[in-house]
């Protein structure tokens, strides 16, 4: 279930990361609430072993893609005497302790060079780290599967069915879930397809290329509709974040070109765009195998 996700990977600025008393991250207003699935689960998530996989990884190479340095700079930060101290994520929204629940206050601790929150009762630090959202790209009859969002936020966008890693499942197992979840589908997983970094907003997706155990979906609380779709008929203007539209357009190019390589790149929002505009990203550092 992608609860939490960011409404345009390259420039969610504005959308930062809210944290909770527990440690989970949530997103404004996308919390949600609704049972894990209206779908029987899968008895299986396993998937096939290296055996199954469609492509060896060698040494990477670096595209044509890098167009600058990334303009998301951290969002706060206080200045002492000649120096700037940068805050790190929320940290200055960190009130409270979340292990004993005392004030926190918001230093740099010894040794670090960023303002954390620091408890005041039991001085332990509340460290931000980037979340890790996986998912799948299904192909199909030379199609893909896409489920539209039947939540905030995003409400009727088309996505990949993808979300939240969870603690005690690996990234594939985690994919295979959420594609679950969200399109009552049983894949499994061909092999890695693209780790796209978002430092913006502290996101990585890690997507997989995947085949449909059987020919069966249907969307789940989620997605108010699953549909596979040819790669000339995506509908790029009515993706719902600015990851998906990386991920599928580096798929269509791959596939056109016949081969389907894997992709790392990092995702950063155009200076001076709309957080709205999901096409106003650039993908740097972008390496292909
Ligand atoms: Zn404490």
């Amino acid at each position: 279930m992608l609860k939490t996700i960011q409404i345009l990977g390259s420039s969610s600025g504005l959308v930062k990361p809210q944290t909770t008393s527990c440690c989970r991250l949530s997103f404004i207003s996308s919390i949600s609430t609704k049972p894990f699935s209206s779908c029987s689960r899968p008895t299986n998530l396993l998937f096939p072993g290296p055996s199954a996989r469609r492509t060896r990884f060698g040494a990477f190479s670096m595209s044509s893609a890098h167009s600058g340095s990334n303009p998301a700079a951290p969002s706060s930060s206080s200045s002492s005497s000649s120096t700037v101290v940068q805050s790190v994520g929320n940290a200055r929204k960190i009130n409270f302790c979340q292990w004993c629940g005392g004030p926190t206050k918001h230093e740099v601790p010894d040794g670090e060079e960023k303002i954390r929150a620091i408890c005041t009762v039991c001085d332990r630090i509340a460290y931000e780290n980037p979340k890790m959202v996986v998912g799948c790209l299904i192909e199909h009859d030379n199609m893909v599967l896409l489920c539209k969002r039947n939540i905030q936020p995003s409400y009727g966008l088309w996505t990949l069915p993808a979300g939240y890693l969870e603690i005690g499942e690996s990234a594939a197992e985690g994919a295979i879930r959420e594609t679950w979840e969200e399109a009552c589908a049983e894949v499994e997983i061909v092999s890695p397809f693209a780790q796209l970094d978002i430092p913006l907003i502290g996101q990585t997706y890690i997507i997989f290329l995947a085949r449909l155990k059987k020919a069966q979906f249907s969307p789940g609380p989620e997605s108010s509709e699953c549909r596979l779709f040819a790669l000339d008929d995506i509908p790029f203007d009515s993706l719902s974040f600015s990851s998906m539209v990386v991920t599928l357009k580096l798929y269509a190019e791959d596939v056109k070109a016949g081969k389907v390589k894997f992709h790392y790149g990092t995702i950063n929002k155009r200076p001076g765009t709309s957080p709205s505009d999901i096409n106003a990203y650039t993908l740097d550092h972008h390496m292909q195998s």
